[in-house]
């Protein structure tokens, strides 16, 4: 299960936007992306050239996959998948997105990052509807209830990230209920509820793949 272990600001700095890759330091000060510095490697005071139909949906396909914390040939086969679905492919694929245990664990902030969840996951501390899950792509379904083994309940990585919930509430597609730090998945999320995905485009991803 090969993931990406480079450093992950560049990748916001490279696309122009916050990925929230970094858990809590996203929202503070420390966050490259609130000192407007440009993209890697790139001189500041050099205008960008206008980028061409390809460049932008590339740009674009980057940003979902990294925010999903994902490599390219996972993210192809999710996306072929959604092609296949009944319905508009875009709004399929970031469903299938949203269904994927990591997220979902990050979503119901048991986790502050995608990739902490991840780790949690990986690590054998989520059950899926009471039983061990250690896949982070595995397929989370609508009523599914995650929850974080009783043992582990107490980490703190998981209490840090679960105050959270507190300050900035849940998803609306997901209840959780903090003190038994157990959550259901109660609903396929609409277009428009995923938040942090307004400004994403996913239609130049299609784009990109109908190629
Ligand atoms: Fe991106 Fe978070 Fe790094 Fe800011 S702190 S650049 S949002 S990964």
């Amino acid at each position: 299960m090969a993931r990406y272990t480079g450093p992950v600001c560049r990748m916001c700095r490279a696309d122009g936007k916050k990925l929230m890759l970094k858990g809590t330091r996203c929202m503070s000060d420390k966050c490259p992306m609130n000192k407007k510095r440009g993209a890697p490697g790139k001189d500041p005071k050099v205008r960008a050239g206008k980028r061409s139909e390809y460049g932008l949906q590339l740009i674009e396909k980057q940003k979902i996959r990294r925010m999903y914390g994902m490599l390219e040939k996972q993210f192809r086969l999710t996306f072929d998948r959604a092609l296949r679905m009944p319905g508009v492919t875009g709004e399929n694929f970031i469903q299938l997105l949203e269904r994927r245990l990591d997220n979902v664990v990050y979503r119901m902030h048991y986790a502050v990052s995608r990739n902490q969840a991840r780790q949690l996951v990986l690590h054998g501390h989520v059950l899926v509807n009471g039983k061990s899950v250690n896949i982070p792509s595995y397929e989370v379904k609508v009523g599914d209830v995650i929850e974080i083994k009783e043992k582990s309940k107490k980490l703190p990585v998981v209490q840090d990230a679960l105050g959270e919930v507190s300050k900035s509430g849940t998803m609306p597609w997901v209840a959780v209920d903090v003190d038994a730090v157990k959550g259901t998945f109660a609903a396929l999320p609409r277009r428009e509820e995923v938040t942090d995905l307004l400004d994403v485009k996913e239609q130049l991803v299609v784009e990109f793949y109908s190629k």
